[in-house]
């Protein structure tokens, strides 16, 4: 990235605050018991903790096989990878759509890395060339390293989902620093640098987790778009979502792991090119 698009992509994050109250009311069009909807800090803390699509880490999943013990919680914002000349603290609103003049679009995937659907994804988005953000969960993280090295081999963003995918808002403010703050230390461990950027699981951000979020360095992201694909509506289903939803800016959901995800791979393989040859491109998120 040239330092104009750094800047520029930053000045689109910071814009995306301006935004938010028209967006805080939109949600309203969608209430729902979906796994990760309802993500405004706005919005009730008691979220509905809907089984199926994000259910909560280690389910189905490998035991966790010795995670980093004793994990160091990432610094100040000042300090982190973003630090330096020019550099703006994380952000503390909730992005849902990131402002752009142009028809660039963000595909995000929560809940892997996962050993068939993350590559799978991955091949798809490659053979576009596309790029995507991905919102790794540390249990999974830990398990299965080199699919970070590869999502970040591929251009993508690896972002912080926590490390068990609580709901953030029913915990005391030390489980939550602990959540980020592990997972951030084990990307940064494996990748070399921490993310900047953290999605709550069901999007359940409270005034006391988006202070942690920004504490540990990183601005938090929802979504505009929720492609359904944790209902597993068929793949059909979660393409037509997301081609009918889709806006120069949004920030769409979907998920790599957390269950089963063919139809979230066969759909990202119908409607990915549609979105190109409809001018949109897909790019990672940039704080
Ligand atoms: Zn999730």
């Amino acid at each position: 990235m040239t330092s104009d698009e750094h800047t520029r992509a930053r000045r689109a994050f910071l814009q995306a605050a301006l935004v938010l109250g028209t967006l805080a009311v939109g949600r309203v069009l969608f209430p729902s018991g979906a796994a990760e909807t309802g993500g405004s800090h706005r919005t009730r803390p008691s979220a509905p903790r809907t089984a199926g699509a994000d259910p909560p880490a280690g389910a189905g999943r490998p035991a966790t096989a010795g995670g980093p013990d004793g994990h160091r919680l990432r610094p100040m914002a000042g300090e982190t990878s973003r630090s330096g000349p020019g550099a703006s603290p994380p952000h503390p609103d909730v992005a849902f759509t990131l402002s752009t003049d142009r028809r660039e679009i963000f595909l995000t995937f929560d809940d892997g890395p996962h050993p068939r659907h993350t590559p799978d994804i991955l091949r798809i988005l490659h053979r576009h060339d596309a790029r995507a953000t991905f919102f790794v969960i540390g249990e999974n993280a830990v398990a299965f390293p080199d699919l970070l090295r590869d999502i970040a081999d591929e251009g993508h963003a690896v972002a912080n989902h926590t490390w068990t995918h609580p709901q953030l808002t029913t915990l005391p403010p030390g489980d939550v620093r602990s959540e980020l703050g592990r997972t951030s230390s084990l990307l940064e461990e494996v990748l070399g640098s921490a993310p900047d950027l953290a999605r709550a699981p069901y999007g359940a951000w409270d005034d006391p987790s988006l202070s942690i979020c920004n504490d540990l360095g990183m601005s938090p992201v929802g979504w505009a778009v929720d492609s359904q694909d944790w209902t597993t509506p068929g793949a059909d289903f979660i393409a037509d979502t997301v081609l009918s939803e889709i806006g120069p800016g949004a920030i769409v959901l979907s998920h790599d792991g957390g269950g089963e995800r063919t139809q979230t791979v066969q759909a990202l393989e119908w409607y990915l090119p549609r979105l190109l040859d409809d001018g949109f491109r897909p790019i990672r998120i940039e704080p």
